[in-house]
């Protein structure tokens, strides 16, 4: 048993319907057991009751660990490329990068890399893609079970991939069901039922993915939705019969409480409807979107229907592994379409928005009695101008700060299940 006394904030529920969810503990007390919180509140009214815990001191503002909602491994390497959308730019800088997964020497490489990264920006959980290749998946998952961290990841269904990057129906299939009978019940993993997005996969497939959903109860269905304009029409141009982007997944069983969209940047109110009585949610990857020149995704649509949301960086066309600095780029990317973002409910889209997407809000997201004891701890003082910026200022400044000012210099530590695994003053 071990305590942690700092200065402590989660939201664990959307403050814009629910102002009581941001919790704020300017002199709190974390008492942790097992990886496992088991007391969280004031240090003066706790500390009593727990006088023979060793207790450490945590400088900063200690936040729940970030819950990266759609993030794809394989990208590491090719974040800021430059110069092309969506479709191009998928042939022209990613898909020549993800051959290179059919090594599992250089996906160990890269996932360990990639990890160590998460880490370092304060991400203790994700949704991660990686490549067509089973062993891609077998990687990620291995490096992630090493550092004891959450991620739930899928290999790549996509038949209608390049050479060199498809897979077959029976070879799709065989290969989901290998890796989520392998890894089943495996430290603190799980499995995503993850299709490209509905152009990469014939209907064959798609139909299939869409069954292997069905089989698994346990398992996510991870996939990207309505991004860019050009895909948007030659996904109408494909599936004529479909009302609408969303319902082109829908006919083939893709669309359920379980299913996580990445970007939603272009939908009617129909599919907005059919998200909400789905449960399904969009993970809002808003610096991926500014730089591929996608669009702003409509928050205000989102809430007139209820959408279930949380946050992603979308690397690498997100150009930062901070989800940190990816509230400050979603704030931005809601003005644009009228919505003043507030700063509380930024951090809720990143801790356990994100977590209730990915339907592991029981164990992470928002630091609560009974709930793993992953957190983070920012500086608001991490550079000169921040501790300008912040000095004497009140909580939802210092955070709207962090968020606009802050990126990977602002995580100060990282802690997984109560013990630290990072540190920026002793990397
Ligand atoms: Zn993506």
């Amino acid at each position: 048993m071990r305590a942690f006394r700092g200065e402590f904030l989660s939201v664990s529920r959307d403050p814009r319907s629910d102002p009581e969810a941001v919790r704020h503990e300017a002199d709190g007390l974390l008492v942790v057991e097992d990886g496992v919180v088991i007391a969280r509140g004031v240090y003066a009214e706790l500390a009593g009751r727990h006088a023979d815990v060793p207790v450490e001191m945590l400088p900063g503002l200690v936040v729940p660990g970030f819950v990266d909602s759609h993030i794809h491994y394989p990208q590491t390497d090719r974040i800021a490329s430059h110069g092309e959308q969506l479709l191009d730019w998928l042939e022209r800088h990613i898909f020549p990068a993800e051959k290179a997964f059919a090594s599992k020497a250089h996906a160990d490489a890269v996932a360990a890399f990639f990890l160590d990264e998460l880490l370092k920006n304060g991400t203790t959980s994700a949704l991660v893609y990686p490549t067509v290749h089973e062993q891609s998946v077998d990687a990620l998952f291995e490096a992630a079970l090493e550092r004891n961290m959450r991620v739930i990841s899928g290999k790549v269904l996509m038949d209608l991939g390049p050479e060199g990057l498809n897979d077959t129906l029976a070879s799709g299939r065989a290969a989901s069901e290998a890796l989520i009978h392998r890894w089943r019940g495996r430290g603190r993993l799980g499995y995503a039922v993850t299709p490209r997005f509905a152009l990469a996969s014939t209907d064959a497939q798609l139909a299939d993915a869409g069954a292997l959903l069905a089989e698994h109860p346990e398992v996510l269905m991870h996939t990207h939705l309505a991004e860019n304009l050009r895909e948007c029409a030659e996904v109408a141009a494909r599936f004529t019969e479909a009302a609408d982007y969303l319902d082109a997944y829908d006919r083939f069983g893709l669309v359920t409480g379980r299913s996580v969209f990445a970007h939603g940047v272009h939908l009617p109110d129909r599919a907005c409807q059919r998200l909400h009585e789905s449960g399904a949610g969009i993970a809002v990857c808003p610096a991926s979107n500014l730089f591929l020149g996608s669009g702003f995704f409509d928050f205000g649509q989102a809430d007139r229907h209820g959408v279930r949301l949380g946050l992603g960086t979308d690397v690498g066309a997100g150009t930062t592994f901070s989800l940190l600095h990816t509230q400050g780029i979603a704030y931005q990317a809601a003005l644009m379409k009228g919505m003043a973002l507030d700063p509380f409910r930024a951090l809720w889209l990143a801790t356990a928005g994100s977590a209730v997407l990915l339907h592991i809000d029981d164990r992470v997201g928002s630091l609560e009695v009974g709930q793993e004891a992953d957190f983070v701890v920012l500086d608001p003082q991490a550079t000169p101008l921040l501790a300008r910026r912040t000095q004497g200022a009140d909580l939802a400044t210092r955070l709207f700060a962090l968020q606009v000012l802050g990126d990977d210099r602002a995580v100060a530590r990282t802690y997984l299940l109560g013990q630290c695994a990072w540190n920026r003053d002793t990397p």
